[in-house]
């Protein structure tokens, strides 16, 4: 675009039209913003002509998650109750993107409120993986990491409380980022676990990802929870070096006798072990680290997102927008009418469930239990980062499976999230990575991860980019 070889113009275009041949199959947008798209790309190209404020960002088509706001378009978060809600202002995300002139394509489906694994708990349809039509695409995030993959955007916004970014990305073979709690304003996000949702990206490569990163990480006084990142978006070459001679680490008690890790399906295990040699022979070493609390990760999670679901969630009461009826009620009858209505079935096992551990007798046994195991594998990891410079896993432990498969058991459909849920209650930040190219894959997409420390998104990235290279 820089060299003219295409407008901003053409550029959307291309993408629109992507999505019309592809997206009547794999149903990864909700909305799409021809009009306001292509608007936004003749501003672009009139910046070009002058060759003004030029930024690496200047035009580039993104779609965003339905649960991000942009002004003046819906949000629902995947949830009938917000069902005509706009947005009435935008995303410190979304105000920053708009500042580096990035393109909005349109808004992706999720999993109602963020709740779930594969998208099928979407109150609007269901997304399907690119790679195979009949399997899912992961979730929460699956319309944005489907949207990449089926390359109908250059990348996409998502959220990730438990793994909504990264294992999208593992089961449509995209690279995935969740960042540091903190490093990104929550400012205009639709809340689900407060103090477990960071923003972040599904983009084709890991260099995207860092440069996208670099335009929406930083300092919101609107998010008491932002800190300032130390992550400048800058790529040194020594730095591109030094990465090579990393230390990863993998938590022994996920692996079994042999040293492989425990429960994966065949596809799988094959694909981490090859991506665990290519990391060596750039260099890396691996080396096997004691994470005791590690196996306690998944409970500790799904307890404290419940309570916290369960109260983000008291706020919707389907009176301004939604499926409200409108009929002349007592107030409480009002409300069980429109939550009954307007919550589809996870959510509302997640109020039950959260409101439980959340209530008197019960809070010191459970959420009170879960805040002391969290810090625990908050420790567990700050030992080991002072031996090793990063974590390495699988990202899920099976690749994409069949829609309907797992939507009748959540037990299953929770014990997916093993692997992603640890960086998630530590706060740290994670990317998962295709083990192969689009081109040389024969099977399903597998991913890894890496889990950095706090704040070094550039360094996980850096890991990433070597290995793509
Ligand atoms: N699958 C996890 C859950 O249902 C993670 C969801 C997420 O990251 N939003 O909570």
């Amino acid at each position: 675009m820089a060299e003219k070889k295409f407008s901003a113009k053409e550029a959307t275009e291309f993408f629109i039209k992507q999505i019309k041949e592809k997206d009547e199959e794999v149903k990864a947008f909700l909305e799409v913003f021809e009009e306001s798209a292509l608007e936004e790309a003749k501003r672009v190209d009139e910046i070009l002509e002058k060759r003004e404020n030029f930024g690496v960002l200047t035009g580039v088509p993104m779609a965003v998650k339905d649960n991000i706001l942009i002004k003046g378009k819906e949000a629902t978060g995947g949830s009938k109750i917000l069902k005509g809600h706009r947005a009435e202002y935008d995303a410190t995300v979304i105000k920053k993107l708009k500042e580096s002139k990035v393109v909005f394509l349109g808004r992706t489906n999720m999993d109602e409120f963020a709740m779930g694994s594969s998208t099928e708990n979407s109150a609007w349809q269901v997304t399907h993986n690119p790679n195979d039509l009949e399997r899912v695409p992961g979730g929460t995030s699956g319309g944005s990491a489907a949207a990449v993959a089926a390359e109908m955007a250059m990348a996409a916004l998502g959220s990730d409380t438990g793994g909504s970014i990264r294992q999208p990305a593992s089961f449509c073979g995209v690279v995935g980022l969740k960042p540091t709690y903190g490093a990104v304003s929550r400012f205009g996000l639709i809340a689900a676990a407060s103090s477990f949702d960071q923003i972040g990206l599904l983009t084709k490569t890991a260099e995207d990802a860092a440069i996208i990163f670099s335009a929406i990480a930083g300092k919101d006084e609107l998010d008491s929870t932002n800190s300032v990142s130390d992550f400048g978006g800058e790529f040194e070459k020594d730095d591109f070096e030094r990465v090579k001679s990393f230390t990863l680490g993998i938590p022994k008690e996920l692996l079994d006798k042999d040293g492989k890790f425990k429960g994966l399906d065949l596809e799988t295990a094959v694909e981490i072990e090859k991506s665990k040699k290519r990391l060596e022979d750039l260099g890396i070493k691996f080396k096997e680290v004691s994470m005791p609390f590690i196996e306690y990760a998944l409970p500790c999670y799904y307890i404290m997102i419940f309570a916290e679901e369960s109260s983000n969630l008291a706020r919707f009461d389907g009176l301004r927008y939604g499926a409200s009826t409108k009929e002349n009620k007592s107030l409480f009858d009002l409300y069980l009418e429109n939550k009954s209505a307007g919550f589809g079935e996870e959510v509302k096992r997640r109020i039950i469930l959260g409101t439980f551990v959340l209530s008197s007798g019960y809070y010191d046994a459970y959420y009170g239990k879960a805040e002391k195991v969290r810090r625990l594998i908050k420790k567990d990891f700050k030992n080991v980062f002072s031996s090793v410079d990063a974590i390495f896993m699988p990202t899920a432990p099976t690749v994409a499976y069949k829609i309907g498969e797992k939507i009748i058991d959540p037990l299953a459909m929770y014990m997916g999230d093993i692997f992603t849920v640890t960086a998630s209650v530590a706060g740290l930040p994670a990317v998962s990575l295709p083990t192969e190219k689009k081109e040389n894959r024969k099977k399903l997409p597998v991913g890894f991860q890496i889990i950095g420390k706090p704040f070094h998104e550039g360094e996980i990235l850096k890991v990433g980019m070597a290995y793509e290279k």
